[in-house]
């Protein structure tokens, strides 16, 4: 398979019309705001608090604001909301959410329950290029990337709806369909609005950043001022097999990926979660469990095994539940954190790598 071209993706131009103001920063939107009007970057924190803490979109309720100023702001700016058009309730309490994003293209959002927690997992992405060959994201290909407004749209419809079941997500992971990194600068826009305390206010403790290790955006990541975990879908300890289940390591093989991991710029007590995805009969031999350790030396990390979910068509099959507990302890026995990623939501195909929106596969 061709390696799929690498872009950056472009800041938004603010258009001749009304522009969204979920596309913005608060840095970004105070200085737009100075810059057309001239007001201070008190206005912009105000719009911050009265949209994403009070979750007032329509500007005549901002009191605070002066009439003349409202009135600007009203031609200036849409407050857009996206509408699921479906939302599936799972066995174990985990929700699927289907959002349409333009014309007739949707994403995915998945609220998974946990005993301690609820976490959000927002899409960046609809599709994927990347190709991962146990995913079934990757089957769509890349069909576009997420805008900020739409990363942020999907938040703020999942966190609407949690009212309907007196919840509320504690932690968020860019998890869902897409692959984060290759939609840099919406996703770090995103993040920024997302950390802000004048916006959601989510510390980047709580969220994390899934990668399949696209080297140059880690090295970005390292130095952006967007808080969030890294997390790097490794799932190989060879770079032969490697190679044959995420052919983005044909372009940052394993030396090069965990050297970076190596260098990555962490913060004092905080470690990058290493995922391992476990193929059946793939990467889970004795040979895999013996190597990993090793790879791993020198780099603060936490292993999170991922027991793959049996997706219909793709050829791969699960482990059994006492080959991932024996990972587990052997890892442990090494003196690696380990932990184990069962699966929520399967039976509504919201657990990891399930995440496909079938009005578009089916093309
Ligand atoms: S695992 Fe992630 S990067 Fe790989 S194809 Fe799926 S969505 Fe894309």
């Amino acid at each position: 398979m061709a390696l799929p071209v690498l872009t950056e993706t472009a800041v938004p131009e603010p258009s001749p019309g009304r522009v969204s103001f979920f596309s913005f920063s608060r840095s970004e939107l105070s200085d737009y705001l100075a810059e057309r009007f001239g007001f201070s970057s008190y206005r912009a924190n105000q719009l911050f608090q009265w949209v994403y803490q009070k979750e007032v979109y329509d500007l005549s309720s901002m009191t605070n604001i002066k009439k003349s100023d409202r009135e600007v702001l009203e031609e200036t700016f849409a407050f857009s909301e996206l509408e699921y058009s479906n939302r599936q309730v799972s066995v174990d309490g985990t929700r699927k959410y289907l959002i349409p994003v333009f014309q007739d293209h949707h994403v995915e959002s998945v609220m998974i329950k946990q005993p301690t927690r609820m976490t959000l997992c927002v899409s960046s992405q609809v599709g994927c290029a990347l190709g991962c060959k146990f995913c079934q994201t990757g089957t769509m290909g890349l069909i576009r990337h997420l805008s900020t407004e739409e990363i942020i749209q999907q938040v703020l419809t999942v966190r609407k709806d949690a009212a309907n079941f007196g919840d509320m997500f504690s932690n968020m992971v860019f998890m869902g369909m897409g692959e984060p990194f290759h939609n840099f600068d919406n996703l770090e826009r995103a993040i920024l609005i997302l950390n802000d305390d004048f916006g959601i206010g989510l510390s980047g403790r709580k969220i994390t950043v899934s990668t399949v290790g696209l080297v140059p955006a880690i090295k970005k990541f390292g130095d952006s001022p967007a808080e969030a975990n890294l997390a790097v879908s490794l799932n190989a300890t060879t770079d032969e097999v490697r190679s044959e289940i995420m052919p983005i390591n044909r372009k940052f093989p394993l030396e090069v990926l965990l050297q970076t991991l190596r260098e990555f710029p962490l913060r004092r007590r905080k470690r990058i979660t290493i995922e391992y995805v476990m193929l059946g009969g793939v990467n889970d031999t004795e040979g895999d469990l013996r190597r990993l350790p090793k790879l791993l030396r020198g780099i603060p990390c936490k292993v999170n095994l991922i027991p793959y979910n049996s997706n219909a068509g793709l050829g791969f099959e699960s482990p059994s539940d006492d080959k991932a507990r024996h990972w587990q302890r052997a890892l442990m026995k090494e003196g690696l954190t380990a932990t184990i990623r069962w699966s929520k939501g399967q039976d509504i195909d919201a657990a990891c790598g399930q995440l496909v929106t079938n009005s578009i596969k089916s093309r």
